[in-house]
């Protein structure tokens, strides 16, 4: 997912915040974002209404739930949007993202010069393009994934705090085969 010519981490993904902690860099973050954002555009471009599907969920008790997967990524898309950005960050993104809006227009509108906005824009992709990877328990990313659904093999996990889970956690993107 790292840009090849990215100045910070060089194509490697990861940057070393201080000695011996890494994270990644945002430039992952950053793409992660353009692949979530260009799927949303396919779903607002296709037809209106799609059949629903049918998605197993649980393997060992055979669950399965009817889902209208196209309309919920949209909803999740807007809603981590509206969750994630501030006010200002939220308006350009209604703007730029969402209304379509050149950035001129959006210069000129939010009385803004093109380097403020860009940087807006930069930040608004990093912000979003983490959250996108890392919402639980269904991130939008992967893309295919979210679509595709996750059959769990094991049993459900028990609810509580998943501070055992979250040490675990590896950061760890990569682009999936499909996408
Ligand atoms: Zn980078």
């Amino acid at each position: 997912m790292a840009r090849t010519s990215c100045t910070f981490c060089e194509g490697q993904g990861v940057r070393l915040i201080r000695k011996g902690v890494e994270r990644p860099c945002n430039c992952v973050f950053r793409a992660i974002f353009r692949a979530c954002f260009n799927r949303f555009r396919e779903c607002v471009e296709s037809s209106p209404l799609k059949t629903v599907s049918l998605d197993y969920c649980a393997g060992p008790n055979g669950r399965r739930t009817y889902s209208r997967k196209r309309e919920e990524y949209m909803a999740d898309f807007t809603l981590i949007a509206n969750r994630v950005l501030d006010e200002e960050e939220l308006r350009i993104f209604r703007f730029y993202y969402l209304l379509g809006a050149g950035y001129k227009l959006c210069c000129r509108q939010l009385k803004m010069d093109r380097t403020d906005f860009f940087r807006y824009l930069y930040r608004i992709q990093r912000k979003l393009g983490r959250s996108f990877a890392e919402t639980e328990p269904y991130a939008l990313y992967p893309v295919a994934e979210y679509f595709s659904g996750v059959v769990r093999k094991g049993p459900s996990l028990p609810p509580g705090p998943p501070a055992a889970q979250q040490q675990k956690k590896k950061w760890v993107y990569c682009l999936p085969l499909s996408a």
